[in-house]
């Protein structure tokens, strides 16, 4: 009995069960976006084990609440998200997709040793990537509050409406950096009680990469996050409304039809998302590569050779 409780289907199964009817009760999805949300989550359960579903139930949860958050104040603003908070399919596989791909690509490095990849830079692919999309969707919910005007990513200089695509505050910034630290944290207790190649292990092989996840994470999360930002600034399909002058990705604002100002016009915020995970999980796997201790060396050195020219 215990045998088939513990196999990773039927507790996939068991645990996909409960975390639906919570987040159902919660008001985190509509039925599109539990469907795919079961399925994204089943196959990480069952490739990435444990620590990466954790790592994707933080993300999933901590955005869901934070998307609630004072969701009545932000939608007066025209900040909130549509659906009343509900996100449907397009947002899960939007956020999940990428997070789910480096997760089946780390069971098969661990499953096949001969393949001669690391399964830990396929998990800093991972982490990568939800350490992104985590940053990127509470700097947003919870950066709006931020008490200061926002600055446009793209010139620092000019403060812009609360909302507007590509806007940056401190707040948003720290809460960013914050999700990374999080989520390098549940990483590394995860690795303090199994590392290795079993399922539900962290592939740590070395202290070294035990001391790379948090920085990792932490990294990850932050410049994924502001490169979300950059590129949403700069390709995606945006508008403004003639009520209140707010730049926004809505077709709609202060309750009349917006008109559109720039960006590609089939490039929306779905795309963004998609880009800037990519863009943080291959940070991720450089990173998890060990590869920026060369890059950071190599800098050193040639700080120290045009000092001493
Ligand atoms: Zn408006």
């Amino acid at each position: 009995m215990q045998e088939l409780l513990t196999h990773p289907v039927v507790s996939g199964l068991l645990v996909m069960t409960l975390v639906g009817v919570l987040a159902y009760k919660a008001g985190f999805l509509d039925i599109s976006g539990m469907i795919s949300a079961f399925l994204v989550g089943f196959v990480v359960w069952y490739t990435g084990g444990p620590p990466a579903f954790t790592i994707l139930l933080f993300f999933f949860f901590t955005s869901g609440l934070a998307t609630k958050f004072k969701y009545k104040a932000k939608a007066k603003q025209g900040l909130a998200q549509e659906g009343r908070g509900r996100r449907s399919f397009r947002n899960v596989l939007a956020s999940g997709i990428i997070p789910l791909f480096f997760s089946v690509a780390w069971y098969i490095t661990r499953t096949y040793p001969s393949l001669g990849i690391d399964p830990f830079w396929m998990f800093g692919g991972f982490v990568g990537a939800v350490a992104t999309t985590a940053a990127d969707t509470l700097a947003s919910e919870i950066g709006v509050f931020s008490k200061a005007k926002p600055r446009l990513i793209t010139n620092l200089r000019r403060k812009v409406p609360r909302g507007t695509i590509g806007a940056v505050s401190l707040l948003g910034e720290a809460v960013a950096a914050a999700a990374g630290l999080a989520i390098g944290i549940i990483a590394v207790v995860f690795a303090l009680f199994s590392s290795g190649t079993e399922w539900g292990s962290v592939p740590v092989a070395n202290a070294a990469q035990f001391m790379f996840i948090i920085p990792l994470a932490i990294l990850t999360g932050f410049i994924g996050c502001n490169l979300d930002s950059l590129i949403g600034a700069i390709a995606q399909n945006r508008f403004v409304c003639e009520i209140c002058g707010a730049i926004t990705d809505r077709e709609f604002h202060c309750s009349y039809e917006t008109k559109y100002v720039g960006g590609f016009k089939r490039f929306t915020n779905v795309h963004v998302n998609l880009g800037s995970s990519t863009m943080g999980a291959t940070l991720g796997i450089v990173l998890g590569a060990g590869l920026f201790v060369w890059i950071l060396g190599g800098l050193f050195f040639w700080i120290a050779a045009s000092s001493s020219s």
